[in-house]
């Protein structure tokens, strides 16, 4: 019980073994992450089944991710398989035009992008290597000229930092691949390009209408526009992730630090976990060690109190996956130890009001230097909102329901358990033994009442 920091694994062809995924799941993968931009449906469909089985095996929840393509942006086709060089100054036209493109011109697929366009606006392509600016807009077309040139190819992807895109967030794709996973039962489902918290509504409705398995939804930040609505966003979300892939693209990258710490703090006040997302370790795709700015931003992650860090390409196509998992582990269970050897001031929370139920188990725990603080736990809400007050000793949850104990699996610092005899007796103690712990004061959470027991 000394990794408070959970991990969330992105799951891909070099980790869907069930032998790699066992073994990074031990490692201490807490969350998996099914990316829907590549495989869909049944694909996604048996590796949800392996992690069920395996979960099972080892005796530990983990909850599972549906990450949703969303309305990611491609260029269509070019003539040839080559790449197209853009030159500074020169002019580039995209348009609706299904003809293959040229170095000249290519087709922007999908026409309410093309509609959202204004003069002045960028089109960043190739993660922002290419930057256009939108010169004259047509019926069926927009001229850009190149202000940043690079190669382009096929298919690319392209961000568009200053449009708000009059698109729902759910692409057709993203609807039948939502519609196949919610037979599933997934955990949480992630939503990609947030950009208002109607869209985060527009989601629940399609869940809800759909399924009465309680979906949990992450909202991925992305955009401009959702960092500015972040407070609506999270309020409306079940959780945030700080995708700072798409997220460095779209905003001057120096700024995502900055942005990154505001959202773990708003997430914090909220009582929404918070995910940091995208390159942690993304130099173990083809090396057995991390860099060194890498060790340091898993570590101050950790540092942040986030709820969790995330894995991406390091564990889909990396060659070492495991490696990759006990690696991160490492890191974080040392910056976790170090972080509570020098315990978080609680009544530093900003906005948290002296009277809040959650603070003041955080602050019994502090001041009677409680060693744990066991949560019976009918659905998410109490276990969440203690975890968000970062007390910094475990938060054994206990939980009548897989689906609950699964979701907690996210949440900073939180140990869950599925035990119905436990839960339904009400025992703490044995809940504490179950995880080794067998003597120190414990703070006791069930419904409205907190307590406070010593063990031994
Ligand atoms: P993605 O999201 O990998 O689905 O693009 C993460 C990010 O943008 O950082
Ligand atoms: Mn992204």
């Amino acid at each position: 019980m000394n990794k408070f920091t959970k991990i969330t694994a992105s799951i891909g062809p070099n980790s869907e073994s069930k032998k790699v995924l066992k073994k990074m799941i031990e490692g201490g993968v807490n969350v998996c992450r099914l990316n829907f931009s590549h495989d869909t449906g049944d694909v996604q469909g048996k590796k949800i089944d392996m992690i069920r089985e395996i979960s099972a095996e080892v005796g530990r929840p983990v909850a599972i991710l549906a990450d949703l393509q969303g309305p990611k942006h491609r260029i269509g086709n070019f003539e040839t398989e080559d790449r197209y060089p853009l030159k500074v100054g020169q002019k580039f036209i995209l348009d609706n035009d299904s003809a293959l493109g040229n170095s000249d011109r290519v087709q922007l697929p999908d026409e309410d992008v093309l509609r959202s366009l204004k003069i002045g606006e960028r089109v960043l392509l190739n993660d922002g290597k290419i930057e256009l600016k939108i010169e004259k807009i047509s019926k069926n077309s927009v001229e850009t000229s190149v202000i940043r040139g690079d190669e382009i190819w096929s298919r690319r992807g392209f961000n568009l930092p200053d449009t708000e895109v009059e698109t729902s967030v759910l692409t057709k794709k993203d609807r039948e691949d939502l519609e196949y996973v919610l037979t599933k039962n997934p955990d949480w489902v992630a939503i990609s390009f947030v950009q208002k918290p109607e869209d985060v509504e527009e989601v629940r409705d399609f869940i809800t209408s759909h399924t009465s398995h309680p979906v949990k939804i992450l909202s991925k930040i992305e955009r401009p526009n959702a960092v500015e609505r972040i407070v609506e966003i999270a309020s409306v979300s079940d959780g945030i992730m700080i995708a700072r892939g798409d997220l460095a693209v779209e905003i001057p990258f120096e700024q995502v630090p900055a942005i990154s710490r505001r959202i773990i703090r708003e997430c914090r006040k909220l009582n929404k976990p918070v995910i940091m997302a995208t390159q942690m370790l993304g130099s173990m795709v083809n090396s057995e060690f991390p860099l060194r700015a890498e060790i340091s931003d898993v570590a101050s992650a950790a540092y942040l109190r986030v709820d969790s860090t995330m894995t991406s390409e390091e564990t889909t196509i990396g060659d070492n996956p495991i490696n990759v998992i006990e690696t991160m582990s490492k890191i974080l269970t040392y910056a976790d130890k170090d972080a509570i050897d020098n315990p978080y001031d609680w009544s530093r929370v900003e906005n948290i009001p002296e009277n809040d139920w959650s603070r003041s188990v955080a602050s019994m725990a502090y001041l009677n230097k409680a060693s744990v603080i066991v949560v019976f736990a009918r659905d998410t809400i109490a276990a969440t909102q203690i975890s968000c007050r970062r007390p910094d000793i475990p938060i054994i949850a206990v939980c009548n329901e897989d689906v609950v104990a699964n979701q907690l699996c996210l949440s900073r610092g939180i140990f869950p358990i599925c035990d119905n005899q436990l839960f339904g007796q009400r025992d703490a103690f044995n809940a504490a033994r179950s995880f080794s712990i067998n003597s120190g004061k414990l703070v006791i959470v069930d419904e409205e009442k907190i307590s406070l027991r010593i063990l031994d």
